[in-house]
């Protein structure tokens, strides 16, 4: 039989992404014995590649009613996490221990520094001054519970040197272990088995926030090309399901960027039933008709020029030629023989670029995990289990997940923080 390891801790955590350091840190600075467990060699693995490497740690949205809009039918479960520490908290957090912030387009809100290393730093700092205990390479392999209680953590492998055995127990737990999206980092999921095993109900695990494959070929040729102030609009039998206005990328299976990214959880419930196609309008600010006196007078300007020369004010570069192709008007067609119907139906190609969808990709490439352990099976108020007495979960392990743009690292901040608290 292991060994258990003598030391009991009033807080242990699982799992060292932003939901577990904040837990962590909260609980020590309440003045906790707390063990924060880590199975990779370092803390924060994902939040490191967050907003590109720069951190999208909220959004300057200071009620908290406004944001919790965004999270869809679930966000009234944030009323109470935003309230106790919202993104006005989680600013003053950083800029207290020293990482200003800024305000980006969008309402985004990231280190001046630009560095998710920076976010890293001050929250081991945090840990560190709040005399949390640290445990790496340390993975988790089962949760032991007796009737309503854990009594015990196991882990995968020997503890390191200065302790004994694979057990570890503490008078609460907090799993925040994260989803299944990026697997490379870390978040593979255990948390979501351990919460089942426990008696929790976890909602369909899909990849949210993902970009899409297309059908269509011409998608393909654009890769790399991004459009921004365009709208992308979702269709299923005819009718329209949903859309989004904003930016776009184009990328070698098809589409990615934040408006398909925040449609992508939406189109991946549609697609279960039946097929999906998008409308990508390159000009919403313009109707078809405005659209078709602007071309017109683009090709007053460029009367006497081939019709491949005459987009050039309208489009980016690499877009004309699949415009044209899909025209079906001829590159070496002169302007001024060009037809009113084909340059209408040129508005229509600007205003309707139809798509096919064929697939999402998968949790290898999603930003986070939609579904996850049922929010009301947990206290809104303090992130309690309601069925395990000594169990808070924290971060993206629940049923709750916002659009891109820092409004998934707030739910860690938030739920964290409440979590740590309350685990004291
Ligand atoms: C590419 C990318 C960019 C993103 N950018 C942004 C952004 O700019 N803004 C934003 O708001 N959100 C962003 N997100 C989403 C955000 O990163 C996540 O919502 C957030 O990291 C979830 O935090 P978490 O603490 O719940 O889980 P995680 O960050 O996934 O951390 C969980 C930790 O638990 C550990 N763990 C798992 N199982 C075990 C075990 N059995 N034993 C021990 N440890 C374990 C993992 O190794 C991991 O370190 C991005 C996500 C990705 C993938």
């Amino acid at each position: 039989m292991e060994k258990e390891n003598s030391k009991i801790f009033d807080v242990a955590v699982i799992g060292g992404g932003p939901a577990g350091m904040m837990a962590a840190g909260r609980a020590g600075e309440l003045g906790a014995k707390v063990l924060l467990l880590e199975k990779n060699k370092f803390l924060g693995r994902k939040l490191l590649i967050t907003g590109k490497g720069r951190g999208n740690i909220t959004r300057a949205e200071f009620d908290y009613r406004e944001l919790l809009k965004k999270y869809g039918r679930e966000g009234d479960f944030l009323l109470h996490a935003l309230s106790i520490f919202g993104p006005k908290e989680i600013v003053d957090f950083f800029e207290k221990r020293g990482l200003r912030m800024k305000v980006e387009r969008g309402k985004r809100i990231f280190p001046e520094t630009d560095s998710a290393k920076d976010v890293l730093d001050i929250l081991t700092g945090y840990l560190a001054e709040n005399k949390v205990e640290i445990m790496t390479n340390s993975e988790v392999k089962e949760i032991i519970a007796n009737q309503n209680r854990i009594s015990k953590i196991v882990l995968k492998n020997a503890m390191p040197a200065g302790r004994q055995g694979k057990d570890i127990s503490a008078k609460n737990y907090i799993i925040a272990t994260g989803g299944k999206a990026f697997p490379g980092t870390g978040s593979t999921g255990s948390g979501y088995l351990w919460a089942e095993k426990l008696g929790h109900t976890v909602a369909k695990l899909r990849p949210a926030l993902v970009p899409i494959k297309i059908k269509e070929d011409w998608p393909k040729k654009l890769q790399g090309l991004s459009l921004k102030n365009v709208e992308l609009t979702v269709l299923q039998n005819g009718k329209k399901r949903d859309s989004r206005f904003g930016e776009l990328l184009f990328t070698h299976f098809g589409l990615s960027g934040p408006i398909v990214l925040d449609l992508s959880g939406h189109i991946g419930e549609l697609q279960e039933k039946e097929e999906v196609k998008l409308i990508l309008d390159l000009k919403p600010a313009l109707s078809e008709q405005d659209l078709d006196k602007r071309i017109q007078s683009d090709f007053i300007k460029y009367n006497n020029k081939f019709f491949k020369n005459s987009l050039n004010d309208l489009l980016p570069q690499k877009l004309i030629p699949v415009i044209m192709e899909l025209s079906g008007i001829d590159p070496l067609k002169k302007v001024n023989v060009i037809t009113k119907e084909e340059r209408r139906g040129l508005a229509k190609i600007f205003k309707n670029l139809e798509m096919t969808v064929s697939s999402l990709l998968g949790f290898e490439s999603a930003i986070v995990t939609s579904g996850g352990v049922l929010l009301r099976e947990i206290d809104s108020k303090t992130m309690q289990s309601k069925l395990i007495e000594n169990l808070f979960f924290a971060g993206e392990i629940i049923n709750l997940h916002g659009p891109t743009g820092g409004y998934n690292l707030q739910v860690c901040w938030s739920s964290g923080y409440l979590a740590g608290q309350n685990a004291v």
